[in-house]
């Protein structure tokens, strides 16, 4: 067990691709959900179009979570799958953004979730940040924004650069300095060494850290994990966001929460921690329930803040909601 003092700043709700447990992640009625049960923060993931509009959507490829295959059935490239980067925006307004299925059976990936089929459309990040303008205005609770830049080394490789036109979008709604309710989020070190010695990026970014099997980067995250590796990111980046299981594990069901060293090793070099991702219907594997594990994260390991698919959850255990 970790000696790590619990965090003692009021840590940050963050909605995963919105209230995703509640609605197809990325759409506008997510994002309004998750605003209206009181996140903090909102996410958007970004990947450009063919026409380099940068748009609010998860993968790389469209199939799992859109209409795409009836739609443009011979769009996909030899390895079966449909690439954002392959359409216009205008062709991807045509298309129907459902909850997410798996690739094969087309069989819900989350049984109890939303599966009603309606017209949910793709937004461009432009018009998902004045959606959330708008909201913050209109309700007078002001939402800030957790922007992933996806796969920048792919898309370089499409010959797509993806961050100046995010970091231009987010500056055309305000979003320009450190001061501002805003992280940016990459898996990439370098680019993220890139967003901010190249691009001149003032905002505060997060080094999100995976597992090096899971090919996001070519990043040794097992490396940026050690107190050097921590101490260099914190030379660019205000945060991290690891993997829940790099913080807190349970050995087997009923076993007592076993914490790692990496939010204390992380807070000594001055590096907040937002893990990934709390999911009501799919708990960090053996914790007893949803109490347990916010109560490993936020009161045993200490974390700053957890992306949730459940904010009215999270939110709840937090004592910010009756
Ligand atoms: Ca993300």
């Amino acid at each position: 067990m970790s000696t790590a003092i619990p965090n003692r700043k009021s840590p940050i709700v963050i909605a995963h691709r919105g209230a995703s447990g509640y609605l197809p992640e990325h759409t506008l009625v997510a994002k309004a959900y998750a605003h209206a049960a009181g996140a903090d923060y909102l996410e958007q993931d970004v990947v450009l179009t063919r026409d380099d509009v940068p748009v609010v959507f998860h993968d790389l490829v469209l199939q799992e979570v859109t209409d795409v295959a009836h739609r443009f059935p011979d769009r996909c490239r030899d390895d079966g799958q449909w690439y954002v980067v392959d359409l216009d925006f205008a062709e991807l307004q045509t298309l129907r953004v459902h909850e997410r299925v798996l690739p094969v059976t087309g069989a819900p990936v989350y049984a109890g979730r939303f599966h009603e089929r309606l017209d949910l459309r793709i937004r461009s990040l432009a018009e998902e940040l004045s959606f959330i303008r708008g909201l913050n205005a209109a309700t007078g609770r002001h939402a800030g924004i957790y922007t992933e830049v996806k796969s920048p080394a792919w898309h370089r490789a499409e010959g797509k650069d993806l961050s100046p036109l995010v970091l231009a979008t987010l500056a055309e709604y305000g979003y320009v300095g450190p001061e501002d309710d805003v992280w940016l989020q990459c898996f990439d070190a370098k680019e993220l060494l890139r967003i901010k010695h190249k691009l001149h990026c003032r905002l505060k970014l997060v080094q999100l850290i995976g597992e090096n099997d899971w090919l996001e980067s070519d990043n040794d995250y097992g490396a940026m994990r050690t107190q050097e590796g921590l101490a260099e990111v914190a030379r660019y980046a205000q945060g991290i966001g690891p993997w829940i299981p790099h913080i807190v594990t349970w050995p087997s069901p009923g076993a007592a929460p076993v914490c790692s060293s990496l939010v204390e090793d992380a807070h000594a070099v001055g590096l907040d921690v937002h893990p990934y991702t709390f999911r009501c219907d799919d708990l960090p594997e053996h914790s007893a329930d949803a109490e347990s594990a916010h109560r490993a994260l936020f009161d045993v390991a200490g974390i700053d803040g957890l992306f949730t698919d459940f904010s009215d959850v999270t939110l709840q255990f937090l004592g910010r909601r009756p």
